[in-house]
């Protein structure tokens, strides 16, 4: 007999990037930001570190709602932190999903969405892009009885972004749309929440991360932006103190340094599309991509050689491999890294062939 619920006992577990601890690597594997984060945040860090840390933390983060919701032009009671955006995801999980009820994403994207159903023991349901990762026609009708949709817009592992009007089509009748705009920050126009204000703006939660754009990925800071009554029933379902004294000091402060967070991801966008063309050049097919990472294709398929050779060489790319309907589908997810790190790439796939 096994002591666990059934369904973790039946579950693989989501499996996280690989996070070498040693220094050395070229690390391209899990999208961080390649340049330091503001150094505001450092001082906020310092300041709050000689402060008192007896205390709990505001379990209402009241400060870091109101910084963010002139961000977004909406009220503060729109804003819900938490310990990344991962949680942010767990909280929508618990607090709108029961037991067999469905929950669904597009196929390939962030795996984590089907773990994090299973856990709840929902219904899982993927809904396969095209190979040139548009919706499939069917896609409304797939995702109408979802609980929760997920759509991370602009999508991982591709890159791509979808337009707002081709997401607001596929808003499940009985449930919440969540735009998971965890690149919203890399694209040529960035996101402000537009979605929010439409006609079914009430049925829409934007989950935003200060991993990726705001270089915080160790932090653990993300948050979500919805309408007040949806972030009154998710509030109910976090804990109290699920934002720690620092990360609420150094998240704060990195929202307050917009012109540090532009700064940086106008160079990402620069990088990407200089290194977009390189690799098109040694042969590779890649995606438009409107985030700091780029998706990598090969016509003669050999992908897992490639990542293979470029980790001997101590550069880590990820590897992806999704299983289809029909065969599969795979290649390698390169995170824009500084212009050295990315000649490094480029030089590397040369040797390799
Ligand atoms: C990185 C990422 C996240 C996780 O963000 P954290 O705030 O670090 O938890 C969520 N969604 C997508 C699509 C991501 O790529």
């Amino acid at each position: 007999m096994s002591l666990f619920r059934s369904q973790v006992q039946q579950m693989a577990g989501y499996t996280p990037g690989e996070q070498p601890q040693e220094p050395g690597w070229v690390k391209l594997n899990t999208n961080e930001n390649a340049y330091p984060p503001s150094p505001l945040v450092l001082e906020a860090v310092q300041q709050v570190l000689t402060g008192r840390l007896n205390v709990y933390p505001d379990p209402l983060a009241t400060e870091f709602r109101e910084v963010a919701s002139e961000l977004f032009h909406v009220d503060a009671d729109w804003i819900l932190p938490g310990n990344g955006s991962d949680e942010i995801l767990t909280i929508l999980m618990r607090t709108f999903v029961d037991p067999n009820e469905i929950v669904s994403a597009p196929y390939p994207s962030y795996t984590l969405y089907e773990t994090l159903a299973e856990i709840q023991g929902a219904q899982f349901q993927n809904i396969q892009l095209n190979s040139n990762w548009s919706w499939p026609a069917n896609a409304s009708e797939k995702a109408a009885k979802s609980k929760i949709l997920f759509v991370p817009n602009p999508n991982a592992p591709s890159g791509n972004r979808w337009q707002d009007s081709e997401i607001l089509e596929l808003i499940p009748s009985q449930g919440v749309l969540v735009l998971d705009e965890a690149y919203g920050d890399f694209c040529d126009s960035p996101h402000q929440c537009e979605l929010l204000k439409s006609n079914s703006g009430d049925k829409i939660v934007v989950t935003r991360t200060l991993s990726k754009s705001y270089s915080l990925a160790g932090i653990r800071f993300g948050f979500a932006v919805a309408h007040p009554d949806l972030i009154k029933g998710m509030r109910k379902v976090k804990d109290s103190y699920n934002c720690n004294t620092l990360s609420l000091a150094a998240a704060t402060a990195a929202l307050k340094d917009q012109k540090w967070m532009q700064a940086n991801t106008d160079q990402i966008r620069a990088s990407r599309t200089h290194f977009i063309s390189e690799v098109r050049g040694l042969g590779f097919e890649t995606v438009e991509s409107q985030t700091n990472f780029v998706w990598c294709t090969h016509p003669d398929g050999e992908h897992e050689r490639r990542y293979q050779e470029l980790k001997q060489r101590k550069i880590l790319v990820r590897y992806m491999k999704f299983p289809l309907q029909e065969g599969t589908r795979d290649g390698l997810r390169i995170t824009v890294g500084t212009n050295d790190e990315l000649q490094q790439v480029i030089d590397a796939l040369r040797e390799i062939g």
